[in-house]
């Protein structure tokens, strides 16, 4: 099927942005430097309260890593999103939370700090939409190895610059990404800078031959 490209935009570094994506719509999402983690959910258009969930992936899947081969399930266990291509490392995180201003109080910030919670709920927000919680993310671009132990291992990023993954929608849904403000730890890089990143929009294109 080819694609007609609908629209692009700068994610910006630290801020976020929410989209409604019809079923079969695909979205590329690029990592120009390829060290930037990019929290992320979808949410049902016809029901705010059924979004990816993490715990279901992982029983669902029985695996921690979102790939090809494990579409995004919904807290109804149905597919909402699948990756039909990704040119980074393959490692994209379902167990860390969003970061969240509580997470930026105990790292010592003083004041306000952006977060990935926070930009969730901001890019919902001007869509019209709110949600009296933070769903926990599927966090693209992020390395979180689990140690035979158990215990978790935080590994820098490791996709080439201009890595991307390429979503499709498998419902009527809301996308909802964070370019984390990260910049205390290394989880967006040794240079703890986070950096824009760049969505490209794609419908199939229909009714020519
Ligand atoms: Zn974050």
């Amino acid at each position: 099927m080819d694609y007609h490209l609908d629209e692009s935009f700068v994610l910006p570094a630290g801020f976020g942005k929410a989209v409604r994506l019809k079923a079969g719509q695909r979205l590329k999402l690029t990592n120009p430097r390829g060290t930037q983690a990019v929290d992320f959910w979808a949410f049902s258009q016809r029901d705010i309260f059924e979004f990816t969930s993490m715990d279901n992936f992982r029983s669902f899947h029985s695996t921690v890593y979102v790939t090809k081969d494990t579409p995004l399930v919904s807290t109804r266990r149905r597919p909402l999103v699948s990756i039909v291509e990704d040119t980074s490392s393959g490692r994209h995180d379902t167990l860390l939370c969003a970061c969240n201003a509580d997470i930026y109080r105990q790292l010592g910030v003083e004041g306000y700090h952006r977060s990935c919670a926070d930009n969730m709920h901001e890019g919902l927000g001007e869509l019209g939409i709110t949600l009296p919680f933070t769903p926990a993310p599927a966090n693209f671009f992020m390395c979180v190895d689990v140690r035979a132990d158990g215990s978790l291992d935080r590994l820098l990023p490791a996709s080439k610059p201009g890595a991307h993954v390429l979503l499709q929608a498998e419902d009527d849904i809301v996308m909802a990404f964070s370019c984390c403000p990260q910049d205390i730890t290394p989880i967006n890089g040794e240079a703890r800078t986070p950096h824009d990143c760049l969505i490209d929009i794609f419908s199939p294109a229909t009714g020519r031959a």
